[in-house]
């Protein structure tokens, strides 16, 4: 069985003390492709040294994270631009909008999101969608973008039936993470309504950990609790979850 996880955060401060171990406890549960997003121009040179160290394992995204657009995000976003020339990458991500810690740059936050939708489509790539209490104005920057090119991932999904539907209407599968398995998660609701081919599995590792792991670290092994779940919601064997849910990702990312 081989599970999929479509968001880790890799290289993340919180797996600096067993980083190596994190990654083959993930390996030991199956979950054995591991995507990691992009935040900001300064884990980039740790992510080209995880995918050297883990070249069949780990397959990188380049972006630059809603909440990391403040001042200087012309150059961060000449850095993404760079990178995605000289690099391979399977998305462009995470980027979005982000009004939960602040809005002060919306604006921003949304030109960054529409310039780098333009990048993924010049390179012909998926996007990775970062949304936290924003979706009209998520919404507003894909409908100005869609169509042709456009196709992705709506990561860490929260939203309701309806925007479920619309996120999947621009194009997007819904990246499903420990959310899914929380008493108020609501997504559980109505999940098993969405047809299992626009669904991929996601940790969003260290952040956001499935119960009954809940607010404590989370790694990229815990997919299988949440491929547990929906096979639960779904009525149907995990075998099947892992299968599907991998066969979208491939997919969406072209590996
Ligand atoms: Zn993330």
């Amino acid at each position: 069985m081989t599970f999929t996880d479509t968001h880790t955060h890799l290289y993340s401060e919180e797996f600096a003390q067993d980083r190596d171990a994190m990654i083959q406890r993930a390996f030991a549960a199956g979950v054995t492709r591991l995507f990691v997003p992009s935040i900001d121009s300064t884990y980039t040179q740790q992510m080209y040294d995880l995918e050297a160290q883990y070249p069949e394992n780990v397959f990188l995204m380049m972006g630059l994270h809603p909440t990391y657009v403040k001042e200087n995000y012309l150059d961060e976003l000449a850095h993404v631009e760079a990178h995605l020339a000289q690099h391979k990458f399977y998305a462009v991500g995470e980027i979005g909008v982000d009004l939960y810690w602040d809005k002060t740059f919306l604006k921003q936050q949304q030109e960054a999101f529409s310039r780098q939708i333009q990048l993924a489509k010049q390179y012909k790539l998926p996007i990775n969608i970062h949304c936290r209490d924003a979706f009209d104005e998520t919404f507003d920057v894909l409908e100005s973008e869609k169509g042709e090119g456009l196709y992705g991932i709506f990561h860490c999904f929260t939203g309701d039936f309806e925007q479920a539907q619309r996120a999947i209407g621009y194009g997007m599968k819904l990246g499903i993470g420990g959310v899914a398995t929380f008493k108020n998660g609501k997504i559980d609701q109505f999940l098993a309504d969405i047809p299992l081919q626009n669904i991929v599995l996601e940790t969003d590792a260290p952040y956001l950990s499935p119960v009954p792991h809940r607010g404590k670290r989370n790694e990229s092994a815990y997919v299988a609790l949440v491929a547990q779940k929906l096979a639960e919601l779904y009525g149907v064997s995990v075998e099947e979850i892992a299968r599907v849910t991998t066969q979208n990702s491939k997919e969406v990312y072209g590996v």
